[in-house]
């Protein structure tokens, strides 16, 4: 024991490792329901080579590392579930370019969101990333380790989608890089190498991003947001679909939910207007609202519920107010724009079996190329059987995505191994010879993505 502790030590300095009891102890526990998993160590690198020392010594000792972002995954993706060392990223927290004309970023993969937000604010205030409604504590590492998607999911895609180049330290101890970065060329292009898709996605079981670049995309000056409510979710696909052939807005989010009364039953599609000027704003609103959704207006089916208000992120976390004692946890998953109804009808149908008030959320990405559907459980922390009860609402939900052909996204270990066993075989073993590859022994966040 004392001889990892003082290893670590001489890593990264005294003040950067602990095997103290009450420092682990927040570093067992996430804000969903998973049950505790201790660390035995923590440690807080400042460098790549830090973490590269961590990683390399790990490695030669056969200890389990996990890397920590945010920790606000929820689903125990960052819960040393195999003990060891968690590496807590927060600390390579530097911007390290920004290429204003080729609108992207180079960060230290421990940067929180909140921080690149503030940064381009300041800095380049014609110049925005696509931020997940998440806490903003969440690192960008962390975000693109599950495939999270953000504010500018409609029209550009996953967070995962826009990056340009990633450094990353393999579990046995090398520093490789990814993209028009590894020839040294800049930043700018993961094309047209040959993609080698071995970290994006992967919940840091195949290696350490420690920097990444980040795509930006035009912060228009004026920012607001409508929405239009519909009763029947039969309708929310063609309106999503009206909606994003015009290509007009920043952010679709259709959302039901119990509380409050206002969103019951009803189906209310968040429009995020933007633009350089007020006359842009109009433009826009006349052509989205005046001749393509008057249609639902006219006939008595929708009408429009709030113009103007400032953009909020989609506050699921609002949801953990739904009970007492603050927890929640939600399912996401992947599905076309179409399942939306479905998803609506059968998660109200899974809470109110669960006594829990229900909120289901579908977040469009790209041009309606799929959807980020989310069920959210709020539970009281004090109270266990409201936890069993969120439990079993999360795993009946991970089950009826399967069954609706979907895919579960950024999935606890229950929703893994679901869709490991509905995964095409070929598949299955080359994931399993990746991970060998990389990973001989088996160090990186063991206990995810298990393939054996
Ligand atoms: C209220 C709320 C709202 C949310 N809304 C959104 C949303 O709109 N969009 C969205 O995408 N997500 C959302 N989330 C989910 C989640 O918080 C975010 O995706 C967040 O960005 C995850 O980043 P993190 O740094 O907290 O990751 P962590 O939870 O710390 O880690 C996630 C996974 O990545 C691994 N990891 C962490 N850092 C690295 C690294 N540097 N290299 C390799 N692996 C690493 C961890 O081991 C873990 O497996 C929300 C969460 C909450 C609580």
């Amino acid at each position: 024991m004392s001889s990892i502790y003082h290893a670590l030590v001489d890593m990264v300095g005294e003040d950067y490792v602990s095997n103290q009891p009450e420092e682990l102890f927040t570093y067992s526990k996430d804000l969903g329901t998973s049950e505790p998993k201790w660390p035995e160590y923590v440690v807080v690198p400042n460098t790549t080579e830090e973490v590269q020392k961590i990683v390399l010594f790990a490695n030669q000792e056969k200890i389990p590392i996990v890397p920590l972002g945010g920790g606000m995954s929820l689903a125990g993706l960052a819960l040393p579930l195999k003990g060891g060392i968690t590496i807590d990223m927060k600390r390579l927290d530097q911007v390290i370019e920004v290429n204003e004309k080729g609108r992207y970023m180079v960060v230290e993969a421990g940067i929180s969101q909140g921080k690149v937000t503030a940064y381009l604010h300041k800095h380049h205030p014609n110049l925005m990333h696509s931020e997940p409604g998440a806490p903003p504590a969440a690192t960008i590492g962390g975000n693109l380790a599950i495939h999270g998607q953000g504010d500018l999911a409609h029209p550009y895609g996953f967070n995962s989608d826009m990056v340009n180049g990633l450094e990353v330290i393999l579990p046995t101890g090398e520093i490789a890089r990814f993209g028009s970065c590894a020839v040294g060329s800049g930043w700018f292009t993961m094309h047209p190498l040959p993609d080698l898709g071995l970290f994006l996605g992967w919940g840091g079981t195949t290696g350490i991003i420690t920097k990444v670049s980040l795509r930006l995309f035009p912060f228009k000056k004026f920012r607001e947001m409508d929405q239009f409510v519909v009763e029947d979710e039969e309708l929310v696909p063609e309106i999503l679909y009206d909606l994003t052939h015009l290509g007009l807005s920043e952010d679709l989010i259709a959302m039901s939910s119990e509380i409050p009364p206002l969103y019951d039953r009803l189906h209310h599609i968040t429009i995020n207007v933007t633009g350089d000027s007020k006359e842009e704003l109009e433009f826009k609103r006349h052509i989205s609202y005046d001749l393509t959704l008057s249609k639902y207006i006219r006939s008595g089916v929708g009408g429009i519920a709030s113009v103007s208000q400032d953009i909020q992120r989609p506050q699921i976390s609002k949801s953990a107010d739904w009970k007492k004692g603050g927890g929640f946890e939600y399912v996401g998953s992947i599905m076309p724009v179409s399942a939306y109804p479905e998803c609506y009808r059968r998660g109200a149908e899974i809470s109110s079996r669960h006594q829990i008030p229900y909120t289901i959320l579908g977040r469009v990405i790209g041009c309606s190329h799929g959807m980020m559907f989310s069920w959210s459980y709020a539970f009281n922390r004090a109270d266990p059987e409201t936890v069993r009860h969120a439990s079993e609402a999360l795993q009946e939900t991970d089950e009826l995505v399967m069954e609706m052909g979907g895919t579960i996204w950024k999935p606890a270990v229950f929703g893994q191994k679901l869709i490991l066993e509905k995964m095409d075989n070929t598949t299955v073993q080359l994931m399993k010879k990746v991970k060998n590859l990389l990973d001989p022994n088996g160090i990186m966040n063991p206990g995810n993505w298990e393939l054996d």
